[in-house]
């Protein structure tokens, strides 16, 4: 995409956010940070996905004080990514109080809405820009639309209603969020700390909301933008929204981070919505995670639920195989994958692939070609055509 919108390089520990860096995927985790033995679980789940930053709360003297504890547990398993503590309210408490949290967190994120708006008086915005001035930290001035500056927002409105012209009100609201992190960025750096050390998010619920504030905000500064709809919902309306929301800001070259925040349903993995961010960046042709796995949708012609799970099976089989795949083969995120269900496409997508299984469909043969850069390779069946298929893409892989 070489219409990127052009931003500084921050570096987050090992991790470059903006510049010519690729679009980095990040996550949270939803423990109790204080909960050290299930924060870093939670942690490793989500590195393992592929979470390439991972912002914890730190919303308490107990989370603070756990800090130290969580990167020391995190060491013996040999997870390195890079952890942001999440700050509202107290964050100046914490950070000057807990020396060591603050030297080992690789960036802060701050809430201006709730530690000012970057007014060179508030001393509380003030004291954590300090802290980050102090050890060489980034941070991530965070704007949330719940959560917005009063002060400002009234202001502006008021502003607004006395103008000859007044503009519609959401209009204003977009303005409050875009002139609250940029006025506590530039806060920031006259107070010390570099261009090159702020990220910048203005999280809002709604898809025209988002695209509209971060046009504004990429055309207003070169600050490194972190996207994502906050509150985007459950389930497919959550990941609908944020698909469509940041897919069109990231066509457009704006975003050098993602998070995709989906309200957890019961029982899902917290790691889903990594996968979502990495699927996102995937189907933009942005960056690659993992195999692609081609399949057809199923209609009449498919003869069982087999082809369902087998398409699933196999979409699992090489998520869990990418953990140690994406440090031993190089290139291996871009392959492809196909799974169809019956004669009529099935060999001609499998060819398409490097590696493709044609399953039988109804009055066919219940036989399944498997075909391997083009050309038929061998034929499965049986029982085990599942375990048979996964170990042939297995030997693909490491040939
Ligand atoms: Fe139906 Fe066969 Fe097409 Fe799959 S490949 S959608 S089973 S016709």
């Amino acid at each position: 995409m070489d219409r990127r919108h052009k931003t500084h390089a921050v570096q987050v520990g090992h991790v470059t956010i903006g510049g010519d860096a690729p679009v980095v995927v990040q996550s949270m985790t939803d423990t109790d940070t204080a909960d050290v033995q299930r924060t870093i679980d939670q942690i490793r789940l989500l590195a393992d996905a592929g979470s390439e930053i991972v912002r914890v709360t730190v919303n308490s003297e107990e989370a603070a004080a756990a800090i130290p504890a969580i990167y020391e547990g995190l060491a013996k398993h040999n997870c390195n990514v890079p952890i942001v503590g999440d700050f509202h309210y107290n964050g100046h408490l914490l950070l000057t109080k807990y020396d060591e949290t603050a030297r080992l967190l690789h960036k802060y994120r701050i809430n201006p809405g709730n530690v000012g708006f970057g007014n060179k008086k508030d001393d509380r915005f003030n004291a954590m820009i300090d802290v980050a001035i102090k050890y060489d930290k980034p941070v991530r001035i965070g704007v949330n639309w719940g959560s917005l500056d009063k002060e400002l927002s009234t202001q502006l409105m008021d502003e607004n209603a006395k103008s000859e012209n007044p503009r519609p009100s959401q209009e204003i609201l977009h303005e409050a969020l875009v002139l609250s992190s940029l006025t506590s960025a530039d806060a920031a750096v006259e107070r010390g700390l570099g261009a090159n050390k702020i990220v910048i998010s203005c999280k809002v619920s709604r898809v025209q909301d988002l695209i509209s504030v971060y046009q504004m905000l990429a055309a207003r500064c070169e600050y490194a933008l972190h996207l994502g709809l906050t509150e985007a919902g459950m389930g497919s309306k959550g990941i609908v929204a944020s698909s469509v929301a940041m897919g069109i800001l990231l066509q457009e070259g704006i975003g050098n981070t993602i998070r995709t925040s989906l309200t957890p349903e019961p029982g899902a993995s917290r790691d889903k919505e990594v996968i979502v961010s990495q699927q996102i960046l995937q189907a933009l042709d942005v960056r690659s995670f993992a195999p692609e796995v081609t399949a057809c949708p199923g209609c009449g012609r498919t003869t069982s639920t087999f082809f369902r799970v087998l398409t699933d099976e196999v979409d699992g089989f090489l998520r869990s195989k990418m953990v140690n795949w994406r440090h031993q083969y190089i290139g291996v995120e871009n392959m492809k994958v196909a799974v169809m269900g019956c004669i009529v496409n099935g060999p001609g997508e499998s060819k398409h692939a490097n590696i493709g299984i044609s399953l039988p469909g109804t009055g066919e043969a219940p036989s399944a070609p498997v075909f391997i850069d083009g050309e038929k390779f061998t034929t499965l069946k049986g029982e085990n055509i599942a375990e048979d298929y996964k170990k042939l893409i297995e030997e693909y892989v490491q040939k």
